[in-house]
């Protein structure tokens, strides 16, 4: 998401232009240690994932196509090239790298990535049109459930969790390190964007969500697709969030209220702080709402 994350990239410019010296694009990769062979790289788009180890370096997403000098300076000080990139959606925060650094990686992805990144997309929530992608961005590999990599020591199950944040969506995760890379499917402590015009919907991405909390324990390190890094007590919270706000939201529905008359009257103001990222309150009602309309 283009103009979204343009704006969460305001939203995490404290974390995101941090320090070390400036790329081309003015964006600085923030380095935050997941454990010793995991890092996560905060830029401007998705989070990024790097595994590094005896097998070389793999990343799961890989932030703006405009980041990518950024990105190959942060992997120039691990002195190695990416063999494998997981791209967790089609999304062009999480995928723009792909057409430079699909020169030496293999992109893995849901079949669904693949489609939606060979032809024109429309997202009529933002105003976006996206362009096809050139073939050399498009994922080599792509699967339909899940597939399962062996790399450095540990065994990363790719799992599609479907018609979440878009019908396309990867889960990664990380064994025996403990470690979820969530994709769009978590946002860290912020409403989260729901793209139903690429056959995502609020009501799936909380029960994919609900799924995916039995495969975390309480030491489980969780990287969210925008966010700081985060543990399974804050996918807990993010849960309940779900459920809570879109009960109010069908509640006013039930009652024949407008989606004005919803926004008007808001939400409790414990769900306030969730609408200080790019999804502001009323964004996130309306996005409730649309979906539950089915
Ligand atoms: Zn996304």
């Amino acid at each position: 998401m283009k103009n979204t994350v343009g704006l969460m990239a305001l939203l995490l410019s404290s974390v995101a232009y941090g320090h070390g010296d400036m790329a081309d694009s003015g964006q600085v990769f923030k380095e935050v240690p997941v454990t010793n062979d995991i890092v996560m790289l905060q830029g401007k788009g998705g989070n990024i994932g790097l595994l590094q180890g005896e097998d070389g370096v793999l990343l799961i997403d890989d932030d703006y196509k405009e980041n990518i000098g950024a990105l190959e300076k942060a992997l120039d000080k691990k002195s190695a090239k990416p063999r494998f990139i997981i791209n967790t959606h089609w999304h062009g925060d999480h995928t723009g790298g792909n057409e430079h650094l699909g020169e030496y990686a293999s992109i893995v992805a849901h079949d669904n990535v693949r489609s939606r990144m060979a032809s024109d997309q429309e997202i009529k929530f933002f105003g976006m049109n996206v362009p096809a992608s050139p073939k050399a961005a498009l994922p080599l590999i792509t699967f339909e459930q899940s597939m399962t990599l062996h790399f450095n020591g540990q065994t990363l199950d790719v799992v599609h969790y479907p018609n979440g944040h878009t019908d396309g969506d990867s889960i990664v995760i990380i064994q025996p390190a403990n470690v979820v890379h969530m994709g769009d499917h978590f946002f860290s402590g912020f409403f989260p964007f729901v793209d139903l015009e690429s056959g995502g919907s609020v009501q799936g991405m909380t029960k994919n969500i609900e799924a995916v909390i039995t495969k975390m324990n309480k030491d489980t390190k969780v990287i969210p697709g925008h966010g700081p890094l985060s543990t399974q007590k804050d996918v807990k919270t993010y849960h309940k969030m779900l459920v809570k706000t879109t009960a109010i939201v069908k509640r006013a529905m039930d009652k024949g209220k407008s989606l004005e008359d919803i926004k008007k009257k808001g939400l409790p103001s414990k769900w306030k702080s969730w609408g200080n990222g790019f999804i502001k309150e009323g964004v996130w009602i309306t996005l409730v709402y649309t979906s539950l309309k089915g």
